[in-house]
């Protein structure tokens, strides 16, 4: 199945609906909703690039400021054949309210190019990687705007990437860029950083309602960076991960997967195998193939979204049976659909609360670029699990103090840091005061 949003969905016009909605219960003046409603800054540009047969192609890429008030830009790039300038205008206003709700000191951006990644060789993807960065360079910047990964892009290429802009500008730029590699100023603990910051979410949840582990089932659709850091860590805590999916299709199995192992399949044969290993010795196991819809609607105890957006739509959103979702993905449940799980008593993290684990972490590693100074893995995590911690239990007790779902607090949450930032600049109340 495409998880993917048809033509005629507008993510950005979806996007932005939630700050209507959250604005009521805000301090945040008129001027900031409309300020956020439009993005500051829209580039599109378009990548020659040399191919190894010798060929030409033109790849198109965008870089979206989405707000920068609150602090430098800050957002990943994506790879993918259905990258558009409304879905990177809606995954850079995420990123405004991510950062918002996490107090970090930044605004938001995000960029993106139109590609199938999967079918270029490792140097062309190099030459495509460098070409975008002096095409944005005059666009980024550590004091500018920081790009990231997202889907499709890793570690690796966010190295060249620093590279390139650190050769255009004469001079050694690691800030410029986050989620490098450890060897060329990356932090630790950066790679599983979001899965990690989602699973400190849930065992807020799992105190909350007193979860027993064991007895608490999860699916989890998109196994990648995301989606494989907070499986094991789940797994680790006796969670069953029953059901597992990537772009190709997904596995069930009642028992539940050793996950490791899992990882390992994926990432060694890239494929989805149902195997369990003990001291170097692997057995496949019994598993059901699903499809990526069949895994959203099973009846399990938790939902985790990992993959992209407008997965769970008003066409199935009826059907989800999950009662907890954690949205680890960017966007995974549109407008309409998050209606509806509300209605049917669905506990919802939402994704700008729930995956800013990656975000979190990108800031320590911009922190720790500008000082020069290193932090262990463990420190990191300390770290991390604090933030995430504060920030978790204050939305929950704003959404419980206002009787409202959780993405809505997180978003006034978010819009009350964004309001104050607008407001220190003055508002139409300043501007027009007598004196
Ligand atoms: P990734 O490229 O490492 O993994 C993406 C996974 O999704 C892969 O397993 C892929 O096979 C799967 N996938 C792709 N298309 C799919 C489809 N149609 N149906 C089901 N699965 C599909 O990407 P990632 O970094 O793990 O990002 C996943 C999500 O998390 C994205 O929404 C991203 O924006 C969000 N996110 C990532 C980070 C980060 O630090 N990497 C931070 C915040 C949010």
């Amino acid at each position: 199945m495409s998880s993917h949003p048809p033509a005629t969905t507008d993510v950005f016009a979806d996007a932005i609906k939630n700050l209507d909605h959250a604005f009521q219960y805000t301090k945040l003046h008129e001027e900031g909703l409309e300020r956020l409603k439009h993005p500051k800054m829209v580039i599109e540009v378009s990548v020659p690039v040399r191919m190894d047969d010798g060929s030409m192609r033109v790849f198109k890429g965008y870089r979206v400021r989405h707000d920068d008030t609150r602090g430098p830009g800050k957002g990943g790039i994506r790879y993918h054949p259905d990258v558009d300038i409304s879905e990177v205008k809606a995954l850079a206003f995420w990123m405004t309210c991510k950062c918002a709700v996490m107090n970090l000191p930044y605004g938001g951006a995000k960029g993106g190019i139109c590609v199938n990644p999967k079918e270029l060789s490792n140097m062309e993807l190099e030459r495509l990687s460098r070409g975008f960065i002096r095409r944005i360079a005059d666009f980024i910047g550590p004091e500018i705007d920081v790009p990231a990964p997202d889907v499709y892009t890793n570690a690796m290429i966010m190295g060249w990437m620093m590279d390139e802009f650190s050769n255009l500008v004469g001079r050694h730029t690691p800030a410029v860029i986050t989620g490098k590699p450890i060897a060329l100023g990356g932090s630790q603990g950066r790679s599983e950083a979001t899965g990690r910051g989602g699973y400190y979410c849930l065992k807020e949840m799992e105190a909350i309602h007193s979860w027993n582990p064991r007895e608490v089932t999860v699916a989890i659709q998109g196994f990648g960076n995301a989606g494989q850091a907070v499986a094991r860590l789940l797994h680790n805590d006796g969670y069953k991960i029953v059901a597992v999916s990537d772009s190709k299709g997904g596995i069930y199995s009642e028992e539940g997967f050793h996950v490791q192992s899992l990882i390992n399949a994926k990432n060694n044969r890239r494929t989805l195998d149902a195997v369990y290993c003990k001291e170097g010795v692997c057995e496949m196991l019994d598993a059901e193939e699903i499809s990526n819809a069949e895994l959203l609607e099973l009846d399990v105890d938790l939902l985790i979204p990992a993959a992209l957006e407008n997965v769970i739509t008003a066409k199935n959103a009826g059907r989800v049976r999950a009662k907890n979702i954690l949205e680890l993905a960017n966007g995974p449940i549109t407008s309409e659909a998050g209606e509806t799980l509300h209605k049917n008593g669905t506990f919802v993290i939402p994704d700008i609360l729930a995956n800013a684990g990656g975000v979190t972490v990108s800031y320590f590693e911009w922190v720790q670029n500008k000082a020069g100074w290193y932090w262990t893995e463990e420190e990191v995590n300390e770290k991390l699990k604090a933030k995430m911690q504060d920030e978790f239990r204050a939305v929950y007790h704003r959404s419980q103090e206002h009787g409202i779902d959780m993405r809505t607090a997180a978003y006034a949450h978010a819009l009350e840091r964004i309001g104050d930032a607008f407001s220190a600049q003055g508002t139409v109340d300043y501007f027009r005061s007598p004196n």
